[in-house]
């Protein structure tokens, strides 16, 4: 089963909640936890996993041949981030601003465009007892984060139970990360920052097609409107994590919530459960 852990809004507990899932499953049977939030990845913070095996990530950049170009406009035409430019009798490629998606090349009429390999970051992966652990880096300055995503996921093994961290917010790493999950656990806290960021969050699984279930984390900050929103759309509320001293100070510190406080255990592999009794419901009905 694969669980993407999101959060419309950042410093909500995400990756507090992921971690903390992981370990509690990870006495019951082999978990994989991937660090999709590669611009800032701190899971292995609190997994203190060692690293094992590196794997740089590379995206294909194009390379114009200008004996065989005709000037005629078309890469650029269809580039949808203007990493290509085609000026008097010159082409212009921005390498920084390219995603590697391909299209010009496959599109140049007079096939003079090859593609040459640009490192954008790296996948790095090992281990922490019973979890493995793969996180995804991108290169400072880069932007292709969706293409390093792809490659974290490829290390995917179904049969275990796989725990996704993903970047906050609602954009193009968020979609790329949570797509084909069985389940989304979206992460707010009751603001209404956090309301406004959780209903956009709560969209882009709608969009998806994956059922979703809430944590609210600092639960006596704000009001009621969170609790409100979750019952009006029927989106279950599984776990609230309560405003503690002792809590902020063991994430503070690196440690995840389960070894700091181990009578959290048992709520995270309630948790579980809940989560596959929601997976399931949702399959039934649409089947
Ligand atoms: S599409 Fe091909 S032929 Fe046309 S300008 Fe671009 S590189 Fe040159
Ligand atoms: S590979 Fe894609 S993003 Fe890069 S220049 Fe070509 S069309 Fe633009």
């Amino acid at each position: 089963m694969v669980i993407s852990v999101a959060s419309g809004k950042g410093g909500t507990g995400k990756t507090l909640v992921a971690t903390s899932l992981a370990l509690a499953l990870s006495s019951k049977g082999k978990v994989q936890l991937l660090d999709c939030d590669v611009e800032e990845p701190n899971a292995h913070i609190f997994l203190h996993s060692t690293i094992n095996q590196n794997q740089p990530v590379f995206i294909p950049i194009p390379k114009v041949d200008e004996t065989k170009c005709t000037y005629c406009g078309k890469c650029a035409e269809v580039c949808a981030y203007n990493a290509i430019a085609v000026v008097k009798e010159k082409v212009l490629i921005f390498p920084e601003l390219c995603h590697g998606c391909g299209a010009c090349s496959y599109l140049c009429p007079e096939s003079a465009i090859t593609e040459e390999g640009k490192e954008i970051g790296v996948v790095e992966r090992g281990n922490s007892g019973n979890v493995e652990f793969i996180q995804g880096k991108l290169t400072i300055g880069e932007i292709a984060a969706p293409a390093i995503i792809r490659e974290v996921k490829k290390y995917i093994d179904p049969i275990n139970t796989i725990i996704i961290d993903v970047s906050p917010g609602t954009s193009c790493p968020v979609v790329e990360a949570v797509k084909d999950s069985d389940f989304c656990l979206l992460v707010t806290e009751p603001t209404p920052f956090g309301l406004n960021d959780l209903s956009l969050a709560v969209e882009v699984t709608r969009k998806l097609e994956i059922p979703c279930g809430v944590v609210i984390n600092r639960v006596e900050v704000g009001d009621e409107k969170v609790e409100r929103y979750c019952h009006e759309q029927d989106i279950p509320i599984l776990l609230k994590i309560p405003l503690e001293r002792k809590i902020a100070e063991l994430y503070s510190k690196g440690i995840p919530l389960i070894e700091g406080m181990p009578e959290w255990r048992e709520a995270f592999l309630e948790l579980f459960q809940q989560i596959q009794q929601n997976a399931k419901r949702k399959a039934n009905s649409k089947s």
